[in-house]
C-alpha cells in the first residue's frame, strides 16, 4: 500500500498525528530507549509531534495531550505505554476533553509486549518502534465513533442461597432493588445451616442464620426460587435474560403451610432413605422437609422412594390428611421460566473434599471414621442424635483423634490451604470435649489461626486439655484384638518419634473444593476459573468481587475458601458493586460493533447461526445486526463469504495498515 493510499484513508486530507511515548517510571524506560523511540516516531509520515514523558497517564501527562490537540490542531493520537486494559479509557477521556473524537486514538502496549518481556534494550526498542509505526499507520484510518449508552435494568439475579447469597440478596432488597434468588436445593441456608456453633465466638449458627433466612422469604423485594438452576443466560451488562429450570417438588408451594402432618401419616413409619442433610447419619421418609428451620417451610416428595410414584398403588394418606389444602400434586413436572436482570451475583459456595479419595484414612471402610461435616451434624441439637455424640455402634467416644488438612495442602489432592479447617477442628475439639469429656488429640501440619480472635480461641482449646500433635497422620487402621477402635499412626515432629494412638473416633478435617458443577456454571455465565477450579475475580486486589464479564460479581466460597465473616463481607461488597452499577442508570458500550454493507450482502445467512450472542437477524433477504446485542467478537466478519460484514475499529484498512506497519522494517 502506498503513502497516497494512507493519506486518502482518513478522508480528511493530511493527518496531524501526535505520538506520546511513556516511561512508566522505569517499567518501560529501563528496557526501551524512549528518546530513540520518540525520535523514530517523529519522522513517520503524518506525525506532527512526538514526545516522551515519565507518566503519560498522570494528570500533567494528560494535560500535555489536551494542550497539543488544542494548540497544534492534532487530529490523531497514538500513546505508547501500558495495556489498553488499564488506561485506554483514561486517554480516550483526555482526548475527548481536548476536543477530539475519542476514537481517533490508538494505544500501543510497549510495556507488557516489549519492556517486560525483553532484556535486550536494542531489541526491545526495535520492537517498540515497530509497534508504534503500526499504530501510526492504522490510526489514520480511524473514523469518528460514538459510544452506545444503554439503560441498566435494576433487577439482580443471585445464584446460590448460602450465607453469601442470603446476605447479598438482603442488602440489595433493603436498598429497594428487586432480587431473584435461585437455590438448587429445597431450602436456602447452604453449609452454615448444618452447623450448631460457629468459630471463634461459638455463637449459635441457627440463631444468627434463621432470622436472615426468614427475612429473605418475607421480603417483598426478594423472589426465592428453590430446587432451581440457571440453565442459560444471554444479553450483556445491564440487560441480561436468564432461563431458570425448576425441578418438581410435587407440592404446591403456595398451598402448603408446613404443618408436616403429611410426613407423620406417610406409610413409611420409619424412613428408609439416607437423609441428605444429615449426610446419611439418619433416615428420612419419601415425603420430608430437609431440616426443621428450612426456608421455605414446604415439604417435598422424593419420587424414587415414594410408593405412589413407584407402583401407583399407595394409600396416599398424605393426600387424605391434606385434603383441605390439597397441596400435594403428583403430576408436577420440570418447568422453565425467564427473568430479565441487569446484573448477577454468583454465590454457589463449595463442596467438601471426598475423604474416600484418601483410602489410608479409612473413611467409608472403618466405622469410627467421620468427616468434619458429619460431626457438625452430630453435635447439632437438630441433628440425627439430637446433639449427643453417639458413634455408629451406639457407644460414646472416650478418645478422639482429629486429623487436619485432609484434601488440602497436598499436591496429590489440592495444593491450596482450605483456610477454615484449623479453626473448625478446634471448634469441634471444644464441642466434643464439652459433650463427652473425651481425650482429644489434634494432628496438624501447621496451626493456621490468622483471624480476629482465632489465636485466642486456639489457646483456650489448648487450656481445655486438648493435646496438639504436630505431624501428618500416615495411616488409620483397626486396633488388634477386634476392639472396635482404630489406631492413628503419625510422626510427632516435636518429639521426633512415631506415635501410634488408639482412639474410638476419628474426625477428618476435609478441605474445601469448588462445586462439582463449577465448570458448567463458569460456562453458563462466561466467567473464568483458576487452576484449582474456584471462580476468578477480575483483579485479586483492586476488583476482588468483579469478574471479567461486566455485571457479573462473585460472593463467598465459590471464589476461594473462606469463613463466614469473610463471606459476609464479600457478599456485601458484591451487592455494593451491583448497586453502584444500577445507580449509574446506564452504561456506555464500546462502539466496536459489526455492521452489514447491505448492497454487498448476498443473504446467505452464514453469519446468522455463527453469532454467539444471537445478535444477527435476517431482514428482507439481508443480514441485519442488533447493535445492542453485538459484542464485537468479529466471528461474523471473518466468516462472511462476500466480505459484506465489517466492524467498527477493526476495518480491513486498519488491520492491513497495522500489519504493514509492523513488517515495514523486515
Ligand atoms: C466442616 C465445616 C465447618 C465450618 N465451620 C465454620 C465456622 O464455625 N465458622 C465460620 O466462619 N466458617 C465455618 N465454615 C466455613 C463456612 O461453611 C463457609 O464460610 C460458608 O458456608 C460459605 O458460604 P457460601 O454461601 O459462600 O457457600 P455455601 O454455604 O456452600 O452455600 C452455597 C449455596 O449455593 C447453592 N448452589 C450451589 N450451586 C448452585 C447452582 N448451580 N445453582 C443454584 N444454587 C447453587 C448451594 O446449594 C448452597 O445453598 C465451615 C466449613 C466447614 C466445611
Amino acid at each position: 500500500m502506498t503513502e497516497a493510499n494512507l493519506s486518502a484513508g482518513n478522508g480528511n486530507g493530511s493527518p496531524r498525528i501526535g505520538v506520546y511515548v511513556c516511561h512508566c517510571g522505569t517499567n518501560i524506560s529501563a528496557t526501551i530507549d524512549v528518546v530513540a523511540a520518540r525520535d523514530v516516531a517523529e519522522n513517520l509520515p503524518g506525525v506532527v509531534l512526538s514526545r516522551e514523558y515519565k507518566y503519560m497517564c498522570s494528570d500533567p501527562g494528560q494535560e500535555i495531550i489536551k494542550d497539543d490537540i488544542r494548540e497544534l490542531g492534532l487530529d490523531r493520537i497514538v500513546v505508547a505505554s501500558c495495556s489498553p486494559c488499564l488506561h485506554e479509557e483514561t486517554f480516550r477521556n483526555a482526548i475527548a476533553d481536548g476536543g477530539l473524537n475519542p476514537y481517533f486514538f490508538q494505544m500501543v502496549n510497549i510495556r507488557e509486549h516489549a519492556s517486560w518481556v525483553h532484556k535486550d534494550i536494542k531489541a526491545a526498542t526495535a520492537k517498540a518502534n515497530d509497534l508504534i509505526r503500526a499504530a501510526v499507520r492504522r490510526v489514520r484510518f480511524h473514523r469518528p465513533l460514538e459510544a452506545r449508552r444503554v439503560p441498566i435494568d435494576p433487577r439482580v439475579l443471585v445464584v446460590g442461597g448460602g450465607i453469601a447469597g442470603i446476605h447479598s440478596a438482603l442488602t440489595l432488597a433493603d436498598a429497594g432493588k428487586k432480587v431473584y434468588l435461585v437455590e438448587r436445593e429445597p431450602s436456602i441456608g447452604g453449609h452454615m445451616a448444618m452447623f450448631d456453633k460457629t468459630f471463634p465466638t461459638l455463637d449459635c449458627a441457627a440463631c444468627i442464620l434463621t432470622p436472615k433466612m426468614t427475612q429473605v422469604r418475607a421480603h417483598p423485594n426478594i423472589e426465592v426460587m428453590t430446587m432451581s438452576e440457571v440453565v442459560e443466560i444471554d444479553g450483556f451488562v445491564g440487560n441480561y435474560r436468564a432461563k431458570i429450570k425448576h425441578k418438581p417438588r410435587y407440592i404446591l408451594e403456595d398451598a402448603c403451610v408446613g404443618c408436616l402432618e403429611c410426613i407423620d401419616v406417610c406409610v413409611f413409619r420409619n424412613g428408609k432413605t439416607p437423609d441428605e442433610f444429615n449426610l446419611g447419619l439418619s433416615k428420612r421418609k419419601p415425603i420430608y422437609i430437609p431440616f426443621p428451620q428450612a426456608v421455605p417451610q414446604v415439604v417435598l416428595i422424593d419420587p424414587e422412594g415414594c410408593i405412589e410414584f413407584r407402583t401407583g398403588r399407595c394409600k396416599k394418606t398424605c393426600v387424605e390428611v391434606c385434603a383441605e389444602r390439597n397441596a400435594i400434586d403428583f403430576t408436577q413436572e420440570e418447568t422453565f421460566s425467564e427473568v430479565e436482570i441487569g446484573s448477577v451475583i454468583i454465590s454457589t459456595g463449595f463442596k467438601a473434599f471426598d475423604a474416600r479419595r484418601l483410602p489410608q484414612y479409612g473413611y467409608g471402610r472403618l466405622d469410627p471414621v467421620y468427616t468434619a461435616l458429619e460431626v457438625e451434624r452430630l453435635v447439632n441439637a437438630s441433628g440425627p442424635t439430637e446433639g449427643e455424640i453417639v458413634l455408629r455402634d451406639g457407644s460414646k467416644p472416650k478418645k478422639v483423634g482429629i486429623i487436619h488438612c485432609i484434601g488440602s495442602r497436598d499436591k496429590n489432592t489440592n495444593v491450596h490451604c482450605s483456610r477454615v479447617c484449623c479453626m473448625y477442628s478446634l471448634k469441634l475439639a471444644h464441642l466434643v470435649k464439652e459433650k463427652t469429656d473425651a481425650e482429644i488429640y489434634e494432628f496438624f501440619i501447621d496451626m493456621r489461626t490468622g483471624g480476629k480472635g482465632f489465636e485466642e480461641f486456639m489457646l483456650r482449646v489448648k487450656e481445655e486439655g486438648v493435646t496438639m500433635i504436630r505431624g501428618k497422620v500416615a495411616e488409620v487402621y483397626p486396633e488388634a484384638g477386634n476392639t472396635g477402635r482404630v489406631v492413628l499412626q503419625a510422626e510427632d515432629t516435636f518429639l521426633g518419634m512415631v506415635r501410634k494412638i488408639p482412639v474410638d473416633m476419628v474426625i477428618l478435617a476435609t478441605g474445601i473444593e469448588p462445586q462439582a458443577d463449577a465448570e458448567d456454571v463458569r460456562r453458563t455465565f462466561n466467567i473464568s476459573c483458576s487452576t484449582g477450579g474456584f471462580f476468578t475475580e477480575r483483579h485479586p486486589k483492586l476488583a476482588p468481587v468483579s469478574t471479567f464479564t461486566d455485571g457479573v460479581f462473585l460472593a463467598g466460597a465459590c471464589q476461594a475458601p473462606k469463613d463466614i465473616p469473610d463471606t459476609v463481607a464479600q457478599a456485601g461488597a458484591a451487592a455494593a458493586e451491583a448497586l453502584a452499577l444500577i445507580d449509574a442508570g446506564h452504561i456506555e458500550l464500546e462502539p466496536n460493533t459489526a455492521f452489514v454493507v447491505e448492497e454487498e450482502c448476498s443473504g446467505c445467512k452464514t453469519c446468522v447461526g455463527l453469532c454467539p450472542f444471537s445478535a444477527i437477524g435476517y431482514d428482507e433477504g439481508k443480514a441485519s445486526i442488533n447493535e445492542v446485542l453485538c459484542k464485537g467478537c468479529g466471528t461474523c466478519v471473518a466468516a462472511c463469504p462476500s466480505g459484506s460484514i465489517r466492524q467498527n475499529l477493526f476495518e480491513d484498512e486498519e488491520i492491513f495498515e497495522e500489519i504493514v506497519g509492523v513488517m515495514a522494517n523486515v
